[in-house]
């Protein structure tokens, strides 16, 4: 856990799905709670998975509950002018316009903790969460276990009827028949349209 001696900093949990990224942004909600700060967290409304595991409760009966949001501004929006912890969950989902929310609130004092996961199907980029990244004071990235070689995973694999999703299919699938696996690099697998080209491109 990072102290800053002025209040207000960035920390972003990333990693694959699966890697625990929920589970260590509640943890430090909860803890946040024990330490009487007023918090509020949010996530992308296109995350429904988890419904209800964020009814974060302290001694005191203090309840957080995970705000659902469209857009970076509604979070800026909802933020009360007394509240010193913001945690943002599958930020990845959000658009590019949480980066400066991330860092008006740090800079406003308030401690931002953003987790998403980092990396697409494709192993690319997902959404904001690189600059995310390259502002923020603390930067953890988690693994999860590859479910082919039981190694350290950092990519998601994408699948459609069991087979690895191609290259061209869309970023985001929203309410679809896709499932995804924790993978390693080595195992990850993303067919490409151009086999032959496909070690020469990103
Ligand atoms: P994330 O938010 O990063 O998707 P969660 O916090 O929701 O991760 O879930 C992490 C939990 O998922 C782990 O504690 C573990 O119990 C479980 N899990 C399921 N599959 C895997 C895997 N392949 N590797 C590691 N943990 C896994
Ligand atoms: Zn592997």
């Amino acid at each position: 856990m990072f102290y800053g001696t002025t209040p207000g900093w960035l920390e972003v949990i990333s990693g694959v799905m699966f890697s625990g990224k929920s589970e260590e942004l509640i943890r430090r909600v909860r803890r946040a709670v024990i330490a009487r700060k007023k918090v509020q967290v949010f996530k992308s409304h296109l995350d429904a998975r988890y419904a209800g595991v964020y009814a974060v409760s302290s001694h005191d009966g203090t309840i957080v509950e995970a705000e659902p949001v469209q857009s970076a501004i509604e979070i800026m929006e909802r933020v009360r002018p007394d509240t010193e912890v913001v945690a943002v969950d599958e930020a990845q989902f959000l658009d590019k316009g949480i980066v400066r929310v991330a860092n008006a609130l740090a800079r406003r004092g308030v401690r931002v903790i953003v987790a998403g996961t980092d990396s697409d199907f494709r192993a690319e980029p997902f959404g904001a969460m690189a600059e995310l990244m390259s502002s923020a004071e603390v930067v953890d990235k988690l693994h999860a276990i590859c479910v082919v070689c039981g190694g350290p995973a950092s990519l998601n694999q994408r699948l459609v009827n069991g087979k690895p999703a191609p290259y061209e299919s869309p970023q985001i699938m929203v309410g679809g028949r896709e499932s995804y696996e924790a993978r390693c690099r080595h195992c990850h697998e993303v067919p490409r349209k151009d086999e032959g080209q496909g070690d020469l491109l990103p």
